[in-house]
């Protein structure tokens, strides 16, 4: 039966929550899946464990000392996987001729060349790594087109918009009849925390999510709301959607994962329990559905729905993606760089939690966001903007600094 046949999978980023979260979806259907490669940066034991349970042909790791070590395990563990090791390794196996369909759950601009070697070799692409749109957007859109691949979007608020536009959407939402997207946001923990309380709050804290388990980075991203700026960015490429015709709903219960609203005044949504599960499942199977384990929905158990407009100072990293949308050519590769600087910053303890919109700010301000056209132009920036952002980051870190931003401009 036609997609019924065996699909050969790559997971980019296996050890992680979209990893882990995928693997336990094709583990409850063997006779659709089949895992060719796996990949992991950190959590190798959890590598070795995946490796014994799903024997794919080759495991990458990303250091070549961790490697041979890996790779020592492996064998003593009897198992045919073949270790390989660095970026190019990552490019090798997303684009593998026998691999179907690739998993692209590496968090952070990390995950583009492999993204994009999936996309350029025609591969089904699962799209987690919302990085490689918002860096390298008309890039990786055309690298999809000449390469022929099928992009289908996992994170949840996309996947519930591709869900909810008609199966023949081809990129013009007015030929849709489609008026505007809606992304709905949890608002993440800090929602109703008193303002001046946000700068004390600890990385702890702002991984602790209300509805959703994560990775630490895009936890802290949902605290400060960039993870909606960069998904923001993110629905632009996916569906050809200027800034205007997207809108951004706080809604805390995270039970309806985004919405459609069509120029008759119709709304579609896609609702169900927040869990990964369901926006993997359904990019695995698509067009089928297939069971993924996922607590089915009880709404007169949630009870209420609410939405809210979103508080623009209290998330200025939100406004901050917008502007870098309108702004266009390399803006969101800039902020994306300098937003992982400050979380990564952030997360070890080196800066306050409203530095963070503070310090993408200031790199935006000096950053030439030039327009990239290659990956070599895209990577050149998000290296300047990444030097810019430690820069300001050692300025704040020292006392003997504090107060000086500015000089940063003339740097
Ligand atoms: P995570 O931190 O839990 O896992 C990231 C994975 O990438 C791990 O396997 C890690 O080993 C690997 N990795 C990290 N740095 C790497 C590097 N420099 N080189 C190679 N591999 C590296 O992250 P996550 O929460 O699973 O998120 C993955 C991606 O999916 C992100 O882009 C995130 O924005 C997106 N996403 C996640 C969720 C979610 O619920 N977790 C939801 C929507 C979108
Ligand atoms: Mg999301």
């Amino acid at each position: 039966m036609p997609g019924k046949a065996l699909q050969r999978l790559t997971v980019l980023g296996s050890t992680g929550s979209i990893g882990v979260s995928t693997l336990d979806v094709v583990s409850r259907h063997p006779e659709r899946f089949r895992v060719a490669a796996l990949t992991a940066y950190s959590r190798i034991d959890l590598l070795l464990e995946q490796c014994k349970r799903f024997t794919p042909d080759y495991a990458v790791v990303m250091d070549a000392t961790a490697a041979r070590v890996f790779e020592q395990r492996v064998v003593e563990a009897g198992l045919q996987t073949r270790v390989l090791c660095g970026m190019e390794a990552l490019e090798k196996v997303a684009s593998l001729p026998d691999v179907d369909t690739v998993m692209a759950a590496i968090v952070g601009i990390a995950g583009l060349r492999p993204t994009l070697a999936a996309a350029a070799s025609g591969k089904k692409v699962l799209l987690a790594n919302k990085e490689s749109l918002v860096t390298a957007g008309t890039l990786f859109m055309n690298a999809v087109r000449e390469g022929g691949a099928r992009l289908l979007p996992i994170d949840s608020e996309h996947n519930a918009v591709f869900q909810s536009l008609p199966g023949d959407f081809n990129g013009d939402l007015d030929a849709s009849g489609v008026r505007r997207i809606l992304l709905t946001a949890s608002g993440g923990p800090f929602r109703t925390t008193p303002l001046d309380q946000l700068r004390n709050v600890t990385p702890d804290q702002a991984c602790a999510h209300p509805n959703w388990v994560m990775g630490r980075k895009i936890s802290v991203d949902s605290a400060t709301m960039m993870n909606k700026g960069l998904e923001v960015i993110e629905a632009h490429w996916l569906f050809s959607a200027p800034a205007e015709r997207i809108e951004v709903v706080i809604h805390p219960e995270s039970i309806v994962h985004s919405m459609v609203e069509y120029v008759d005044g119709s709304v579609l949504a896609q609702l169900g329990n927040p869990d990964m599960r369901t926006p993997i499942a359904h990019a695995l199977a698509y067009p089928e559905r297939i069971a993924n384990g996922v607590s089915f929905l009880d709404l007169t158990a949630t009870g209420t729905l609410r939405f809210e407009r979103p508080d623009m100072l209290r998330f200025p990293c939100l406004a901050l993606a917008f502007e870098a949308l309108k702004a266009g050519n390399g803006a969101a590769t800039v902020i994306n760089a300098a937003n992982e600087v400050a979380v990564a910053r952030f997360l070890a303890g080196d800066l306050g939690f409203m530095d963070i919109p503070r310090l993408i700010e200031a790199v935006l301000a000096v950053t030439q966001a030039t327009a990239t056209h290659t990956l070599a132009e895209v990577l050149a920036l998000d290296h300047a903007a990444r030097e810019r952002a430690q820069q300001w980051a050692a300025q704040t870190k020292h006392p003997a600094f504090a107060g000086t931003h500015s000089g940063l401009a003339g740097s």
